[in-house]
């Protein structure tokens, strides 16, 4: 047999997988289940979009680009960061990915050497504790609790800040919690970050997913200097709903660029042409399908949170993103996990939900409402049948 690396050796099978295996078979068996795992929007790319890419072909765009990108989509990027977050950056300081997941790999591996720190606070979307693993570094966890909305307090940071922390990396919409940060919180995290001269990873994949009249603030938007020690993590796949297209960007200071797009050239090249071109016309053009997007997401955020409610789950109310994230450490019995519980409830009646062990929050579940309306509320009957005839709870 092959000898495998020691780093990707310790990379554990992850929770969600296993649920997500488990649905699947019950699945392949004929079974009616309730799908809650999907991390995508449930919409389609928009139609703009999808026929840049077809001119893209018919126009023979389909030779490499820069490996950093083309020059239309950097300009694209950057006039979009700058109309939807006010934040200016110049074309050279944008940096297109093959997905914003590659783009925080990159990131990571631009600024850190083996061994520094990089601090990612809990509850942490999964990947970020694995890819800062892969490149050599070390994640800190800083478990982020209830009373503060599940959000980093300068405190903590600055508690968790060492001579060997090159990176913090802030979710803003958060994945799972769907917690956002407000312009204060950012700054006072943001003046530890240059104090100590650590870079804060802001990905701001979910900035267009914010509800109630809440204002996404923009990491880079807070001071010139907090933007000096920022890069700003965005993509195509959840705001216009684009996640098959693959494509992601940073906008970070000149030399963070330059070394990204260094990496970029030994390793992935350049994105997808058709991508890229599909990308300029979704970001060049209206923003009313992201709109639309929003207001079904939060109406389908009010019924699962009150559904949750209901039956007397604890969940923080998602500010943004499309995930809530419920607290079901009451129900768990001793030994019991949050992987055990959810594989159990798929088990007994057909609903999935990810365990969030690997998002940092264990006796956490974390259900994507990026599901019909009709299954939000089919999934929450279910599992009011499940806590009363399996957990003994009458919601
Ligand atoms: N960042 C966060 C917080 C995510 O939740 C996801 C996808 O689920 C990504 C990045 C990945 O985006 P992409 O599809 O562009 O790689």
């Amino acid at each position: 047999m092959l000898r495998l690396s020691d780093k990707i050796t310790r990379i554990p099978v992850s929770a969600p997988l296993k649920v997500d295996l488990a649905a699947k078979a019950k699945v392949a068996a004929g079974a009616d289940v309730v799908n809650f795992c999907v991390g995508e929007p449930d919409f389609p790319t928009p139609d703009n979009a999808a026929v840049g890419g077809i001119e893209a072909i018919k126009k023979g765009r389909t030779k490499y680009t820069n490996a950093s990108g083309s020059p239309e989509l950097k300009a694209a990027a950057a006039d979009a960061l700058l109309r939807d977050y006010g934040v200016s950056y110049s074309p050279d300081c944008i940096v297109i990915t093959t997905g914003a997941k590659y783009a925080v790999y990159a990131v990571v591996n631009a600024l850190c050497n083996p061994g520094d720190e990089v601090i990612i606070p809990a509850p942490y979307w999964t990947s970020y504790e694995h890819l800062t693993s892969l490149s050599g570094a070390a994640p800190v966890i800083v478990t982020c609790k209830k009373e503060n909305g599940f959000k980093l307090t300068p405190e903590q940071f600055e508690e968790a800040a060492t001579e060997r922390t090159r990176a913090l990396i802030i979710n803003n919409p958060n994945n799972p919690s769907g917690a956002v940060y407000s312009a204060k919180e950012l700054k006072e995290i943001g003046e530890i970050a240059v104090k100590h001269n650590i870079c804060i990873i802001s990905d701001e994949i979910y900035a267009d997913l914010v509800f109630d009249g809440i204002k996404f603030v923009s990491t880079a938007a807070v001071s010139e200097s907090i933007k000096e020690n920022t890069v700003i993590i965005n993509g195509m796949s959840k705001s216009f709903a684009m996640t098959g297209w693959r494509i992601g960007y940073i906008a970070a200071p000149r030399n963070v660029a330059a070394a990204v797009s260094a990496m970029l050239s030994h390793t992935t090249g350049a994105p997808c042409t058709i991508s890229q071109d599909a990308s300029v016309v979704a970001l060049n053009g209206p923003r009313d399908g992201v709109k639309q997007m929003r207001e079904v997401f939060r109406e389908r955020r009010d019924l699962a949170y009150s559904s949750a409610q209901a039956l007397g789950i604890d969940c923080p109310k998602p500010q943004g993103a499309f995930y809530l994230m419920m607290d079901i450490r009451k129900y768990l019995k001793p030994g019991e996990t949050a992987t055990d519980f959810a594989l159990d409830l798929l088990d007994y009646s057909s609903v999935a939900l990810v365990p969030c062990e690997d998002f940092g929050m264990p006796g956490f579940l974390r259900m994507s409402f990026s599901v019909s309306t009709e299954t939000v509320a089919e999934g929450f009957r279910r599992m009011g049948i499940y806590l009363k005839e399996r957990r003994g709870i009458n919601g």
